[in-house]
């Protein structure tokens, strides 16, 4: 199993922006565009990634609209499989399954296509770029298993210690770095 080592680790917390106060008052938003923007950081990441996936014999990478999308699809296409996308409500085209989750006021929903994994019994591996409470995680991962695949993990570049978001989430979880 891979190990980020302490300079690679540095190089790519260094490369994660904080954005104090949004989208509202109290929020550090951790922005991952100065991450997607500077090769090295994303090349390091993305190698640390792969390593430790390559030998989980996964089917297919399942990520959340949508930076879970960006680092979803580089993953797949080194590991050679594919690319399955978790939309917010209402932007897939084809028959979905749906899950709604609840947020601080209200709920919000993700939807996957009813036959997003054709290979029986997928492993599927789940990707994000940060897990916070887990409420949408937690919705992806039980689509997941709606559509009859097997979420094998959920993967995070960051995860919000404090906010236990990891504990709904039935799966195995992995995150690349932690902020307590
Ligand atoms: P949650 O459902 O609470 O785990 O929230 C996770 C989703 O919200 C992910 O898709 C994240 O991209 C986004 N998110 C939540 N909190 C933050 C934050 N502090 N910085 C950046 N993205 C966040």
């Amino acid at each position: 199993m891979s190990t980020l080592n302490k300079i690679d680790k540095e190089i790519i917390e260094n490369s994660i922006r904080n954005i104090p106060d949004f989208p509202k008052e109290g929020i550090i938003f951790k922005d991952i565009t100065t991450l997607l923007n500077n090769p090295i950081a994303l090349k390091t990441l993305m190698n640390h990634v792969e390593e430790r996936y390559k030998s989980y014999n996964l089917d297919y990478v399942a990520g959340i609209d949508a930076r879970g999308f960006i680092f979803g699809s580089i993953l797949a296409d080194r590991l050679n499989i594919g690319f399955v996308p978790i939309r917010k409500k209402g932007k897939l085209p084809f028959t979905t399954v749906a899950e709604k989750y609840s947020l601080e006021y209200g709920f919000d929903e993700v939807e996957v296509h009813i036959d997003a994994f054709p290979k029986e019994n997928a492993r599927v591996l789940l990707i994000d770029d940060l897990i916070a409470t887990g409420g949408t995680a937690k919705a992806a991962a039980s689509l997941i298993t709606k559509v009859g695949a097997n979420c094998v993990e959920a993967c995070f570049i960051l995860e919000l210690d404090f906010l236990n978001g990891r504990d709904g989430i039935e799966s195995d979880v992995y995150s690349v770095m932690h902020i307590d």
